[in-house]
């Protein structure tokens, strides 16, 4: 079964925003098994998307778009593909009741612009639309299943949970798209995807059906495990046995699996730990922070701390010592050591992790290079742990990998059952 993915709005073909609709999409289809063989974006412009739908409708077997169901007048989904459709333009009576209700709330009645919004192709299926407005509908052009959605990506997100993922599984089959897939997304930091394939290397080798699939995306890499075998259980029980053997070559690198990034993973088994942490962040300015206050709740397990920027500061927030910057420099060990010291004393936090680096392009020397990083997290007991990275990047993946990197440490810090996998 092939899809078409088709993009509408002037922004998108004027460059203002970036196409993150299909992108989004296109990951759930291949999860469901379904490949997008095309991508389109086309303007507002009436003869272009129609043109551009009877393309899509020529070649694929389903098309999904997004954009233009707004209640504005250069919202023109609608109206094209009703047309196309052969069918009237009807309001839903369900959108239009949430619209009375929301605009209500707001001492405000329907206008007829506003119920522009509630309109649907008549005798068109609607997919409900938790998170906004406009519903999405679907109506068949040449037997060909049209799923049309609002722009806005999380009312995508909203209406694929609520629903279009079952409907588009339920397409595929219909399709007699037979083979069932089972499939998982290994999480790794901290190792190349060069590492990761040779550690790989073979793996699937005489598994029908079974393939990996490596995704840099930076500064992580997922890896991939699929299955497809027309019986379902079949896939997942040679999936069960891959996933045992991929475990047994790089599960101390894998810190998670599924949709959740190294911050939200984190930040969970800190939670699960009852472990506080602190962070003292100098060339990443706060991002160690941002990252670990992403996930909601996290006031149960971050306290705060301090960014250090200037050498005086370091001295003055977190205590060190005037003499250790003097001998080894505001980058180095020692200075990330007392560092993580000093702000988990004043804090009382569990943890205190630490990072200074440079991360360029200025500011390198031949002993510390552009990229290099020092962290250090200080906890109870144990010494204070160390890590040097070194990174010959951008600035602004230094910053990035050096902000992960302290994650990773604090992770590493957690007792064992209080992260998924151990490095
Ligand atoms: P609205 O009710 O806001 O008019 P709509 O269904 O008409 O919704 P658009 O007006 O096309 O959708 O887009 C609404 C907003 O959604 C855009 O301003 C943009 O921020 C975002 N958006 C639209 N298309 C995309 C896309 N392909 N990728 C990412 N974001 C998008």
């Amino acid at each position: 079964m092939f899809a078409e993915l088709l993009t509408i709005g002037d922004e998108l073909t004027r460059g203002e925003i970036v196409d993150t609709n299909s992108a989004w999409l296109a990951a759930q289809l291949w999860d469901l098994d379904v490949a997008v063989r095309w991508k389109t974006s086309c303007r507002d412009d009436e003869d272009d998307m129609r043109a551009a739908l009877a393309a899509a409708t020529a070649r694929a077997d389903l098309v999904i778009t997004s954009g233009g169901l707004g209640p504005t007048e250069d919202d023109l989904t609608c109206e094209i593909v009703a047309s196309a459709a052969g069918a009237p333009i009807a309001i839903d009576e369900a959108a239009r009741q949430k619209l009375e209700l929301f605009l209500a709330s707001r001492g405000r009645t329907v206008s007829e612009v506003n119920l522009r919004q509630a309109r649907v192709p008549a005798g068109a299926r609607v997919h409900a639309n938790p998170a906004g407005l406009a519903p999405a509908f679907e109506v068949a052009l040449g037997g060909v299943p049209v799923v049309c959605l609002p722009g806005v990506p999380r009312e995508i997100y909203a209406i694929w949970e609520a629903g279009l993922r079952a409907r588009v599984d339920e397409l595929r089959r219909s399709s007699g798209a037979a083979p069932r897939i089972a499939r998982r997304v290994y999480r790794i930091f901290g190792r190349a995807e060069s590492q990761l394939s040779e550690a790989l290397r073979g793996l699937v080798d005489g598994y029908p059906g079974a393939s990996l699939h490596y995704q840099v995306k930076f500064p992580e890499v997922l890896v991939k495990l699929v299955v497809r075998d027309p019986d379902a259980a079949a896939a997942t029980a040679r999936h069960d046995e891959l996933d045992a053997q991929l475990r047994a070559r790089v599960g101390r690198w894998i810190y998670g699996t599924g949709d959740d990034p190294l911050p939200l993973v984190l930040g969970r088994a800190l939670l699960d730990a009852g472990v506080r942490v602190a962070v003292a962040e100098s060339c990443t300015g706060g991002m160690v922070g941002a990252l670990l206050t992403e996930l909601a709740g996290s006031s149960g397990y971050f306290v705060g701390g301090a960014i250090v920027y200037a050498n005086e500061e370091k001295v003055r927030q977190l205590g060190v010592s005037p003499a250790t910057l003097d001998a080894h420099g505001a980058v180095s060990e020692e200075t990330v050591v007392e560092m993580a010291k000093g702000v988990r004393a004043r804090t009382g936090a569990d943890l205190g992790v630490a990072v200074s680096g440079v991360a360029g392009p200025g500011g390198g020397s031949a002993d510390k290079p552009v990229g290099t990083v020092w962290l250090a997290v200080d906890g109870p007991g144990a010494a204070t742990r160390t890590f040097r990275m070194q990174w010959p990047g951008a600035r602004d993946q230094v910053r990035t990998l050096a902000a992960w990197w302290a994650l990773e440490l604090l992770r590493q810090a957690l007792p064992p059952s209080a992260s998924e996998e151990r490095p």
